[in-house]
């Protein structure tokens, strides 16, 4: 496993309670926040259930309602499925010891550098020189490629995240805050306090600005809305400066050509990347990391594991890509339609929803 976000971590123990050998690779030595709006839904919990990890024991605070506001705009419903706020730094450091639990070998705060297939096995040389042999790979870095596997990307958009102290507590909401350039999600943090997330178009000018600076952050946030300028004012930011990453490439999904990599299995953002905080892209991750702990157990090859892992995500990814469009192209008639008509915005959340029951237990 390269990569020990939920991706990797659940293949990891999917695969380690199976009998299997398996090392896991994180360039982190320990837990630490990351990029997220840390949204979780019943296809997450699920998943996380099934692993004996359920949300609500890992301190998980409950959204219940979503919100859109735009301009003077701004519509409220109830969510059609049960869904969580977890902070990443906790969700990942249960998966990873539940990993290492099950008999994984998870090695932290070393990175691959490469891997490499030779003599029909994968050969991984860490960032300390060390070499590894294994016959399959599950390469799950998230957002960071792998030198020699990088995925062939366009420009991407920047995500930031700013855990916020706010005047006034939020309710049990997840907002979306759509802003000239971008969008950003709020809602409410375990522990206290709230998470401000926000995904800005590449291009943007001065975006540089936002990434380095939580006040200016918050004030292209609050400029997008009277909703977020009444709910941000005041606010101050738990931790120094914006958390950032670059080059998120929205709707990007992994498709093999004839250069298919034998015994190289994509999960997580290294298969798919969808639009931040209109689809659940933990949920992906975790179903991914599943599918492919299945495929390597059943010696499915990774060309037949990647073409239905792309059936399993081609639904949230679709509508994922049309919320996240028009929440860019015409944020004031997405909320004046989700105010008139709260139905139309239950149908569109259920959509980005997994297909399918959640999985069983391992
Ligand atoms: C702005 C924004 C908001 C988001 N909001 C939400 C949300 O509210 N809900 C939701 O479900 N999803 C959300 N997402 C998406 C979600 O964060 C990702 O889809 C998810 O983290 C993907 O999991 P992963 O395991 O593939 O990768 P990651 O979580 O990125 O984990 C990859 C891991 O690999 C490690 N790594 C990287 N390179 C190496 C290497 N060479 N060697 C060893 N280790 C390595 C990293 O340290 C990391 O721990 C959001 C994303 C963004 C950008």
């Amino acid at each position: 496993m390269i990569g020990g976000g939920p991706a990797g971590a659940v293949a990891a123990i999917r695969l380690a309670r199976a009998g299997a050998r398996v090392l896991l690779v994180e360039r982190e030595a320990a837990p630490r926040e990351k990029v997220c709006g840390e949204f979780l839904g019943p296809d997450a919990a699920g998943i996380m259930a099934s692993l004996g990890l359920p949300l609500p024991a890992l301190g998980a605070v409950p959204i219940r309602e979503g919100r859109l506001a735009s301009g003077r705009h701004d519509a409220a419903w109830a969510l059609p499925f049960p869904a969580w706020s977890l902070p990443r730094a906790v969700l990942d450091e249960a998966l990873l010891l539940a990993a290492a639990d099950a008999g994984a070998t998870v090695l932290r705060g070393r990175a691959v550098a490469a891997a490499a297939r030779e003599a029909g096995c994968w050969s991984v040389r860490l960032s300390d020189g060390t070499v590894l042999r294994a016959p399959a790979v599950v390469l799950a870095t998230g957002k960071h490629e792998l030198r020699g596997h990088a995925r062939r990307v366009p420009r991407g958009s920047v995500g930031l995240k700013l855990p916020l102290r706010l005047s006034a507590p939020l309710d049990a909401a997840v907002l979306l805050l759509p802003f000239a350039g971008g969008y950003a999600g709020l809602q409410p943090r375990a522990g206290g306090g709230a998470n401000l997330c926000a995904a800005i178009h590449p291009g943007l000018s001065g975006a540089g600005a936002e990434a380095r600076d939580g006040a200016a952050l918050l004030a292209r946030v609050s400029a997008g809305s009277a909703l977020a300028a009444a709910l941000l004012r005041g606010a101050g930011p738990l931790a120094g400066r914006p958390l950032a990453v670059a080059g998120i490439p929205y709707g990007f999904r992994h498709r093999d050509g004839a250069e298919a990599e034998p015994g190289l299995y994509r999960v997580g953002d290294q298969f798919a990347v969808v639009p931040s905080l209109a689809g659940d892209g933990i949920a992906m991750a975790l179903a991914g990391g599943a599918a492919a702990a299945e495929a390597i157990l059943a010696g499915q090859d990774p060309r037949a594991f990647h073409l239905g892992l792309e059936r399993q995500l081609d639904r949230p990814m679709r509508w994922a890509g049309l919320i996240a469009g028009l929440m860019g192209a015409a944020p004031g008639a997405l909320a004046r339609i989700a105010r008139a008509v709260p139905a139309v915005a239950r149908l569109a959340a259920a959509r980005t929803r997994l297909p399918g029951p959640a999985p069983r237990a391992a």
